[in-house]
Protein backbone atom coordinates (compact mmCIF):
# COMPACT_ATOMS: atom_id res chain seq x y z
CA UNK A 1 0.00 0.00 0.00
CA UNK A 2 1.83 3.67 -0.78
CA UNK A 3 -0.50 6.75 0.54
CA UNK A 4 0.03 10.21 0.52
CA UNK A 5 -1.70 11.87 3.43
CA UNK A 6 -2.28 15.13 2.46
CA UNK A 7 -1.75 16.95 -0.69
CA UNK A 8 -3.88 20.41 -2.23
CA UNK A 9 -4.34 19.58 -5.69
CA UNK A 10 -7.53 19.53 -5.75
CA UNK A 11 -7.87 23.44 -6.13
CA UNK A 12 -6.90 22.81 -9.59
CA UNK A 13 -10.52 22.38 -10.85
CA UNK A 14 -10.98 26.38 -9.70
CA UNK A 15 -9.17 26.49 -12.84
CA UNK A 16 -8.74 23.45 -14.66
CA UNK A 17 -11.65 21.40 -16.35
CA UNK A 18 -10.21 18.13 -14.63
CA UNK A 19 -7.20 16.85 -12.81
CA UNK A 20 -6.95 13.82 -14.87
CA UNK A 21 -3.26 15.30 -16.28
CA UNK A 22 -2.09 18.71 -14.67
CA UNK A 23 1.53 19.55 -16.48
CA UNK A 24 2.90 21.61 -14.11
CA UNK A 25 1.01 20.74 -10.86
CA UNK A 26 3.07 17.97 -8.42
CA UNK A 27 0.27 15.37 -8.82
CA UNK A 28 -2.85 14.79 -10.70
CA UNK A 29 -4.65 11.17 -11.32
CA UNK A 30 -2.67 10.12 -14.08
CA UNK A 31 0.15 9.89 -11.68
CA UNK A 32 -1.13 9.25 -8.56
CA UNK A 33 -2.57 5.54 -10.55
CA UNK A 34 1.25 5.16 -11.30
CA UNK A 35 2.75 6.01 -7.75
CA UNK A 36 -0.57 5.50 -5.16
CA UNK A 37 -2.66 3.56 -4.28
CA UNK A 38 -4.60 5.63 -1.69
CA UNK A 39 -3.99 9.81 -1.60
CA UNK A 40 -5.58 12.35 0.68
CA UNK A 41 -6.92 14.96 -1.31
CA UNK A 42 -7.76 17.84 0.60
CA UNK A 43 -9.65 20.90 0.03
CA UNK A 44 -8.52 24.15 1.50
CA UNK A 45 -11.09 27.14 1.00
CA UNK A 46 -9.13 30.60 2.20
CA UNK A 47 -10.75 32.57 4.69
CA UNK A 48 -9.45 35.77 3.66
CA UNK A 49 -11.37 35.68 0.29
CA UNK A 50 -14.27 33.65 1.22
CA UNK A 51 -15.00 34.63 4.37
CA UNK A 52 -19.12 34.94 4.40
CA UNK A 53 -19.20 31.95 1.71
CA UNK A 54 -17.04 28.95 2.57
CA UNK A 55 -20.02 26.72 2.89
CA UNK A 56 -20.50 27.37 -0.51
CA UNK A 57 -17.10 27.65 -2.07
CA UNK A 58 -16.22 24.16 -0.14
CA UNK A 59 -19.03 22.73 -1.39
CA UNK A 60 -18.46 23.83 -5.60
CA UNK A 61 -14.84 22.05 -4.91
CA UNK A 62 -16.35 19.11 -3.37
CA UNK A 63 -18.89 19.05 -6.18
CA UNK A 64 -16.15 19.47 -8.72
CA UNK A 65 -14.27 17.02 -7.23
CA UNK A 66 -16.87 14.48 -7.05
CA UNK A 67 -17.91 14.62 -10.46
CA UNK A 68 -14.34 14.67 -12.01
CA UNK A 69 -13.35 11.58 -9.62
CA UNK A 70 -16.90 9.69 -11.41
CA UNK A 71 -15.48 10.72 -14.93
CA UNK A 72 -11.87 9.73 -14.11
CA UNK A 73 -13.46 6.61 -12.83
CA UNK A 74 -10.80 3.98 -14.87
CA UNK A 75 -8.02 5.39 -12.80
CA UNK A 76 -9.51 6.51 -9.59
CA UNK A 77 -12.36 5.85 -7.24
CA UNK A 78 -13.16 7.66 -3.90
CA UNK A 79 -12.90 5.78 -0.34
CA UNK A 80 -16.07 5.78 2.11
CA UNK A 81 -16.09 2.63 3.65
CA UNK A 82 -13.46 0.53 5.67
CA UNK A 83 -14.00 -2.73 3.30
CA UNK A 84 -12.71 -0.85 0.41
CA UNK A 85 -9.48 -0.97 2.12
CA UNK A 86 -9.29 -4.91 1.73
CA UNK A 87 -10.47 -4.88 -2.00
CA UNK A 88 -7.82 -5.91 -4.81
CA UNK A 89 -8.87 -2.88 -6.86
CA UNK A 90 -6.09 -1.48 -9.72
CA UNK A 91 -8.00 2.04 -9.16
CA UNK A 92 -6.07 4.59 -6.60
CA UNK A 93 -8.48 5.31 -3.66
CA UNK A 94 -9.23 8.87 -3.32
CA UNK A 95 -10.06 10.04 0.31
CA UNK A 96 -12.06 13.58 0.69
CA UNK A 97 -10.82 15.60 3.49
CA UNK A 98 -11.59 19.69 4.48
CA UNK A 99 -7.91 21.69 5.50
CA UNK A 100 -10.43 23.56 8.29
CA UNK A 101 -13.98 23.52 9.55
CA UNK A 102 -15.30 26.78 8.36
CA UNK A 103 -17.02 25.39 5.69
CA UNK A 104 -19.35 23.10 7.88
CA UNK A 105 -20.38 26.33 10.07
CA UNK A 106 -20.22 27.48 13.14
CA UNK A 107 -23.08 24.95 14.19
CA UNK A 108 -21.16 22.15 12.31
CA UNK A 109 -24.69 21.98 10.43
CA UNK A 110 -23.01 21.22 7.05
CA UNK A 111 -21.08 18.16 8.85
CA UNK A 112 -23.65 15.31 7.80
CA UNK A 113 -24.28 16.59 4.57
CA UNK A 114 -20.43 16.84 3.61
CA UNK A 115 -20.19 13.26 5.00
CA UNK A 116 -22.82 11.87 2.57
CA UNK A 117 -21.09 13.70 -0.40
CA UNK A 118 -18.10 11.89 0.57
CA UNK A 119 -16.32 13.66 3.30
CA UNK A 120 -13.99 11.28 5.36
CA UNK A 121 -11.27 13.63 6.98
CA UNK A 122 -11.80 17.05 8.52
CA UNK A 123 -8.75 19.32 10.35
CA UNK A 124 -10.57 21.91 12.74
CA UNK A 125 -8.47 24.98 11.55
CA UNK A 126 -6.18 26.09 9.25
CA UNK A 127 -3.37 28.31 11.22
CA UNK A 128 -5.68 31.21 13.11
CA UNK A 129 -8.68 30.37 15.14
CA UNK A 130 -12.31 29.50 14.82
CA UNK A 131 -15.08 28.97 16.62
CA UNK A 132 -13.78 24.93 16.90
CA UNK A 133 -10.18 25.05 18.14
CA UNK A 134 -6.89 27.44 17.80
CA UNK A 135 -4.33 27.11 14.94
CA UNK A 136 -0.51 27.18 15.01
CA UNK A 137 -0.66 31.21 14.51
CA UNK A 138 -3.01 31.44 17.16
CA UNK A 139 -3.13 31.47 21.07
CA UNK A 140 -6.80 29.54 21.50
CA UNK A 141 -7.57 26.08 22.37
CA UNK A 142 -10.52 23.54 21.68
CA UNK A 143 -13.59 25.34 22.25
CA UNK A 144 -16.69 23.83 23.46
CA UNK A 145 -17.85 23.22 19.92
CA UNK A 146 -14.84 21.87 18.73
CA UNK A 147 -14.91 18.98 21.07
CA UNK A 148 -18.45 18.16 20.31
CA UNK A 149 -17.49 18.14 16.29
CA UNK A 150 -14.67 15.85 17.51
CA UNK A 151 -17.27 13.40 19.20
CA UNK A 152 -19.64 13.79 16.14
CA UNK A 153 -16.59 12.83 13.79
CA UNK A 154 -15.61 9.95 16.03
CA UNK A 155 -18.76 8.33 15.73
CA UNK A 156 -20.17 8.94 11.89
CA UNK A 157 -16.10 7.94 10.62
CA UNK A 158 -14.93 11.05 9.94
CA UNK A 159 -10.87 11.19 10.84
CA UNK A 160 -9.67 13.96 12.87
CA UNK A 161 -6.12 16.00 11.08
CA UNK A 162 -4.28 17.92 13.55
CA UNK A 163 -1.73 19.29 11.52
CA UNK A 164 -2.41 23.10 11.50
CA UNK A 165 -3.44 23.07 15.45
CA UNK A 166 -1.78 25.02 17.90
CA UNK A 167 0.17 22.38 21.13
CA UNK A 168 -2.97 23.71 23.08
CA UNK A 169 -5.61 22.50 20.92
CA UNK A 170 -3.50 19.39 19.81
CA UNK A 171 -3.15 18.35 23.98
CA UNK A 172 -7.46 19.27 24.28
CA UNK A 173 -7.95 16.71 20.77
CA UNK A 174 -6.07 14.13 22.21
CA UNK A 175 -7.58 14.30 25.53
CA UNK A 176 -11.15 14.30 24.05
CA UNK A 177 -11.41 11.86 20.73
CA UNK A 178 -12.24 8.49 21.98
CA UNK A 179 -10.39 7.63 17.96
CA UNK A 180 -7.07 7.80 17.10
CA UNK A 181 -6.23 11.05 15.14
CA UNK A 182 -3.57 11.62 12.41
CA UNK A 183 -1.59 15.07 11.88
CA UNK A 184 -0.99 14.73 8.30
CA UNK A 185 1.56 17.00 7.10
CA UNK A 186 4.33 18.09 9.71
CA UNK A 187 7.68 17.10 11.18
CA UNK A 188 10.24 16.51 14.10
CA UNK A 189 10.46 20.12 16.28
CA UNK A 190 13.69 17.82 17.83
CA UNK A 191 15.43 18.78 14.23
CA UNK A 192 13.67 21.41 13.48
CA UNK A 193 12.00 24.44 15.28
CA UNK A 194 8.82 25.24 13.37
CA UNK A 195 5.44 26.34 14.80
CA UNK A 196 3.74 23.31 12.32
CA UNK A 197 5.89 20.93 13.74
CA UNK A 198 5.17 18.18 16.83
CA UNK A 199 7.81 17.73 19.61
CA UNK A 200 8.78 14.65 21.25
CA UNK A 201 6.41 14.71 23.58
CA UNK A 202 3.60 15.25 21.26
CA UNK A 203 4.53 12.18 18.82
CA UNK A 204 4.65 9.68 21.86
CA UNK A 205 1.29 10.58 22.96
CA UNK A 206 0.31 10.68 19.39
CA UNK A 207 1.07 7.23 19.35
CA UNK A 208 0.02 6.55 22.30
CA UNK A 209 -3.55 7.01 21.28
CA UNK A 210 -3.23 5.11 18.56
CA UNK A 211 -2.52 7.89 15.64
CA UNK A 212 -0.14 8.76 12.95
CA UNK A 213 2.39 11.53 12.22
CA UNK A 214 2.41 11.84 8.24
CA UNK A 215 5.73 13.43 7.32
CA UNK A 216 5.70 16.70 5.01
CA UNK A 217 8.77 17.40 2.02
CA UNK A 218 8.36 21.05 2.86
CA UNK A 219 11.70 22.57 3.24
CA UNK A 220 10.45 25.18 5.80
CA UNK A 221 9.60 22.28 8.54
CA UNK A 222 12.81 20.24 7.60
CA UNK A 223 15.42 22.65 8.64
CA UNK A 224 18.79 22.42 7.45
CA UNK A 225 19.52 21.72 4.03
CA UNK A 226 15.78 20.86 3.13
CA UNK A 227 16.73 17.95 0.79
CA UNK A 228 16.22 14.47 0.68
CA UNK A 229 18.52 13.45 3.13
CA UNK A 230 17.54 15.77 5.90
CA UNK A 231 13.72 14.41 5.13
CA UNK A 232 15.27 10.53 5.63
CA UNK A 233 16.65 12.40 9.13
CA UNK A 234 13.23 13.38 10.42
CA UNK A 235 11.63 10.06 8.98
CA UNK A 236 14.11 7.53 11.25
CA UNK A 237 13.64 10.17 14.03
CA UNK A 238 9.89 9.56 13.73
CA UNK A 239 10.38 5.72 13.84
CA UNK A 240 12.45 6.24 16.47
CA UNK A 241 10.48 8.03 19.07
CA UNK A 242 6.65 6.29 18.30
CA UNK A 243 7.38 3.37 15.92
CA UNK A 244 7.22 2.82 12.47
CA UNK A 245 3.59 2.28 12.25
CA UNK A 246 2.50 5.34 13.69
CA UNK A 247 4.64 7.05 11.01
CA UNK A 248 3.18 7.60 6.98
CA UNK A 249 4.14 10.42 4.50
CA UNK A 250 2.19 13.90 4.05
CA UNK A 251 3.97 15.40 1.31
CA UNK A 252 1.99 18.82 0.61
CA UNK A 253 2.50 18.09 -2.76
CA UNK A 254 0.98 21.50 -4.66
CA UNK A 255 0.40 23.23 -1.71
CA UNK A 256 4.36 24.06 -1.24
CA UNK A 257 7.47 23.77 -3.21
CA UNK A 258 8.90 20.53 -2.04
CA UNK A 259 12.32 19.41 -1.55
CA UNK A 260 14.42 19.57 -4.94
CA UNK A 261 14.78 15.51 -5.19
CA UNK A 262 11.07 15.16 -4.64
CA UNK A 263 10.27 17.55 -7.37
CA UNK A 264 6.52 15.61 -8.11
CA UNK A 265 4.95 12.39 -7.27
CA UNK A 266 6.83 10.30 -9.75
CA UNK A 267 10.34 11.05 -7.78
CA UNK A 268 8.61 9.25 -4.51
CA UNK A 269 10.74 5.75 -5.29
CA UNK A 270 13.21 7.69 -4.64
CA UNK A 271 12.75 8.54 -1.13
CA UNK A 272 12.57 4.79 -0.48
CA UNK A 273 15.41 3.83 -1.93
CA UNK A 274 17.20 6.34 0.17
CA UNK A 275 15.35 5.29 3.35
CA UNK A 276 16.07 1.64 2.24
CA UNK A 277 19.97 2.43 1.37
CA UNK A 278 19.85 4.13 5.05
CA UNK A 279 19.45 0.80 6.29
CA UNK A 280 15.82 1.01 7.16
CA UNK A 281 14.33 -2.57 7.90
CA UNK A 282 11.90 -3.66 5.15
CA UNK A 283 8.62 -3.82 7.06
CA UNK A 284 9.51 -0.49 9.28
CA UNK A 285 9.53 0.90 4.89
CA UNK A 286 6.25 -0.75 4.49
CA UNK A 287 4.32 1.21 7.10
CA UNK A 288 5.56 4.43 6.51
CA UNK A 289 5.12 4.15 2.64
CA UNK A 290 1.24 3.38 3.58
CA UNK A 291 0.60 0.56 5.84
CA UNK A 292 -0.27 2.73 9.04
CA UNK A 293 -2.02 5.42 7.14
CA UNK A 294 -4.04 2.23 5.79
CA UNK A 295 -4.43 0.65 9.32
CA UNK A 296 -5.56 3.66 10.89
CA UNK A 297 -8.38 4.49 8.15
CA UNK A 298 -9.22 0.59 8.69
CA UNK A 299 -10.26 1.67 12.06
CA UNK A 300 -11.68 4.79 11.82
CA UNK A 301 -13.65 4.68 8.29
CA UNK A 302 -17.35 3.71 8.72
CA UNK A 303 -18.52 0.06 7.22
CA UNK A 304 -20.00 0.00 4.29
CA UNK A 305 -23.93 -0.01 5.43
CA UNK A 306 -26.13 -3.42 3.94
CA UNK A 307 -28.60 -2.30 0.96
ZN1 LIG B 1 -1.79 22.43 5.28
Amino acid sequence: MRVDCHCDTALALLTECSLRRLPGWQLDLQRAGRYLDLAVMAIFIDERRYASAMAAQFQKVLSLLQADIDRQNDLVTPLLWREQLGKTDQRTLLLIGAEGAEPIGADGGMLEQFYREGLRLLGLTWNGANSYAGGCASGEGLTAAGQKLVQRCNSIGILIDGAHLNRRSFWQLLECSSQPVIVSHTACDALHHHRRNLDDEQMRALADHGGVMGIAFVPDFLGGAGDLLRLCEHIEHAVTVMGSSHVALGSDFDGCKPVAELGDISQLPRLYAALAERGMAEEDLAQIIGGSAADLLQKILPPEPAL
